[in-house]
């Protein structure tokens, strides 16, 4: 069977652009399915192309409108890793429907670790191209942070609110978000919501449900 790298969710089109990802968070919808609402996000490999995804994208936003109850107006970079990590891949697509599709809104839901990986601060190659990112803060504390979303390295949490900013100075619509309830797991909400807006940030609570959505 052929990678998923496009689906559709709630009349959004959703890309998945890997597998891969630098936290191995305890609510992670992967643990648990393979599927979101039937569609396989698990792929075959991490070879696949930017043209690949557009080869997807346009066959799913071109379908007859019968099949959808109106137009796609938005497009999430999310699915089953982390978008950011095939960030040339990203960056090309966005671009191509921001030239193809251009009242399309584009968002990246992300770890916000993408500038630690790559070594330099990718948002401003974003800007025009992203219309929001949405970052998992996950946590008041660097402890907190840890024990939800378990990253593969030590200055993980810093490095989060560190992109959040980075997204805020650039202007970009950034929220900040959390999942709250994790089989009994409380956060200290009041001291994210204040973290996110010192930063800059929206913030959006997430009620943990079982199956993510
Ligand atoms: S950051 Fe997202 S993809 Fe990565 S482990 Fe957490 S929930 Fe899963």
């Amino acid at each position: 069977m052929s990678n998923v790298l496009v689906y559709t969710l709630d009349g959004k089109i959703y890309i998945n652009l890997t597998n891969r990802c630098t936290n191995d968070c305890i609510f992670c919808l992967r643990k648990d399915k393979s599927d979101v609402k039937g569609q396989e996000l698990w792929l075959d490999d991490e070879n696949s192309t930017s043209s690949d995804v557009i080869e997807q994208y346009e066959k799913i936003y071109n379908e007859p409108l019968t099949r959808h109850a109106s137009p796609f107006t938005e497009t999430v970079f999310c699915g089953y890793g982390e978008p950011m990590l095939k960030f040339d891949e990203l960056k090309e697509v966005a671009q191509y429907i921001k030239n193809n599709y251009p009242e399309v809104k584009i968002r990246v839901n992300t770890n916000g670790h993408a500038n630690f990986v790559y070594k330099r601060n990718l948002v401003p190659e974003l800007k025009g191209l992203v219309d929001e990112f949405s970052v998992s803060l996950n946590g008041a504390t660097k402890e907190e942070y840890n024990e939800l979303s378990k990253p593969k390295f030590d200055e993980a949490y810093e490095e989060v609110k560190k992109f959040i900013k980075a997204c805020a100075d650039e202007n970009i619509s950034v929220v900040a978000s959390v999942v709250e309830g994790y089989k009994g797991r409380n956060l200290d909400l009041v001291a994210c919501e204040k973290i996110a807006q010192n930063l800059g940030a929206k913030f959006r609570v997430r009620e943990w449900i079982v199956n993510g959505y």
